[in-house]
């Protein structure tokens, strides 16, 4: 296993070398502003406490508030939260929101627990980081098995502790409390709109394209819908964490939506075969959009992989030396930084909207939406036919000159 901050500081250290970045300024970016480590005893259903770890790590606020999801995991490290923050202000930048990074995560094994343990776990975190989050200081979002009720819950144990409303705390809420129209959409209609530009740039018919996708929460399922409704393209594989399903004519999104909400998964589903995660990632398709955790292709599967574009929806899916083997293989990739910069724009208008709480129509969401990732494809894709170099440097490239230009500006006080 790669760890995800050593892959983050290789992938800033190339494109510090290409923008010739002054070495006090790297430094700089190479650590975040501030981690903070917590404990947080919950009570719970068997009336004992337990008490969990959780981290809020702050990367860089150079270019406007923090920002960042929140991770439920077993497998949450300190290391992989400072990484998750640090491509935040990278994604941030990619996009040119006003935000910069930052990233939660609790230690902890969501699906053994009941929505009452839930609940109490997330309160009493968020008590515990309350001092450092805020709608202008730190805004946290919902990232892998957090969700828009998990956002609830935050705000109203924040605005309790502010004695006032506090919608603006975080993003990814429920629209009925100020959440916005098309967030839960957004980071999969990022992904598939970057990919749809990828593949006609390559001169492929998206139309007659098959697409695997990894993991079938959030970003996945949704690239699912997107992949066959947008693109006109045929899924032909997807997964979660207890296997997949293959089906070589397509597999119908509502189907597989439908049999996944009655069972919990997508295996089993009737008249698909059964393929494994690892199997998935090397079958021979246009496009392939990774959509779980960290490190799935590595120096270990990089040879086999065989898609034409990686697409990843999933933060930190491939790790530099595998970036490399998919380079010179002639895979082309478009980086997280990219891919799934979708949901921290939409986030960005949920924020927007929580000030006036004057919320705008989904389909003004989607078109401002489509717009700003156009737009960042079209830089990174600029800079990287400029420079030759393949399109996560090109994006590092566009997003680090950024952040560093703003942290120049600012100085160093005191
Ligand atoms: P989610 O909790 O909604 O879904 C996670 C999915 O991954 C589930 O289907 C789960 O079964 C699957 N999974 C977990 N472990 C797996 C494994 N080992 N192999 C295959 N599948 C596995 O999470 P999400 O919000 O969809 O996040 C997925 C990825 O997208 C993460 O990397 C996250 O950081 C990234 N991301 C999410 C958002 C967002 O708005 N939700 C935004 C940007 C990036």
């Amino acid at each position: 296993m790669v760890n995800p901050r050593e892959m983050a500081r290789t992938q800033l250290a190339k494109a510090a070398r290409l923008l010739d970045l002054d070495e006090s300024l790297l430094a700089c970016l190479e650590h975040p502003k501030s981690v903070l480590t917590v404990a947080i005893p919950v009570r719970m259903d068997d009336g004992k406490v337990r008490t969990f770890t959780g981290y809020r790590a702050q990367h860089s606020n150079a270019r406007g508030p923090f920002k960042g999801g929140i991770r439920y995991h077993p497998n949450v490290t300190l290391d992989e939260v400072v990484a998750l923050s640090m491509w935040m202000s990278w994604k941030c930048a990619v996009v040119d929101i006003p935000f910069g990074g930052g990233k939660g995560g609790v230690i902890c094994d969501p699906k053994r627990m009941s929505r009452g343990e839930l609940e109490r776990l997330t309160r009493r975190y968020t008590h515990a980081i309350a001092w450092i989050i805020g709608p202008d200081k730190d805004i946290p979002a919902p990232d892998v098995y957090t969700n828009a009720q998990v956002m609830a819950w935050i705000v109203d144990t924040y605005s309790e502790l502010q004695g006032k409303r506090s919608l603006g705390v975080v993003t990814g809420k429920p629209v009925e409390i100020g959440g916005s129209l098309g967030r839960d959409t957004a980071t999969a209609r990022g992904c598939i709109v970057v990919a749809r530009e990828c593949l006609t740039e390559l001169g492929i018919d998206a139309r007659k394209a098959k697409v695997a996708i990894q993991g079938y929460g959030n970003a996945g399922s949704f690239a699912h819908k997107f992949a066959q409704e947008m693109l006109g393209a045929s899924v032909v594989a997807v997964s979660d964490s207890t296997g997949g399903i293959y089906a070589e004519r397509g597999l119908d999104f509502a189907r597989v939506l439908a049999h996944k909400e009655r069972t919990g998964q997508v295996a089993g589903l009737a008249g698909t075969e059964p393929i494994t995660n690892e199997q998935l990632l090397e079958l021979d398709v246009e496009l392939l959009v990774p959509a779980a955790l960290e490190d799935q292709i590595n120096d270990e599967n990089a040879s086999r992989i065989r898609a034409r574009v990686v697409c990843e929806a999933a933060n930190g899916p491939t790790t530099p030396a595998a970036d490399e083997v998919l380079f010179k293989k002639g895979i082309t990739v478009v980086p997280d930084v990219l891919a799934n910069a979708g949901g921290v724009t939409v986030s960005y208008f949920e924020w927007l909207q929580s000030f006036n709480e004057y919320p705008w129509t989904e389909a003004d969401v989607n078109r401002r939406l489509e717009e700003k990732i156009v737009r960042g494809y079209r830089s990174v894709r600029e800079i990287a036919r400029e420079r030759r170099v393949d399109n996560r440097t090109a994006a590092l490239v566009l997003a680090v000159g950024r952040v560093a230009k703003a942290l120049e500006f600012q100085g160093v006080w005191p």
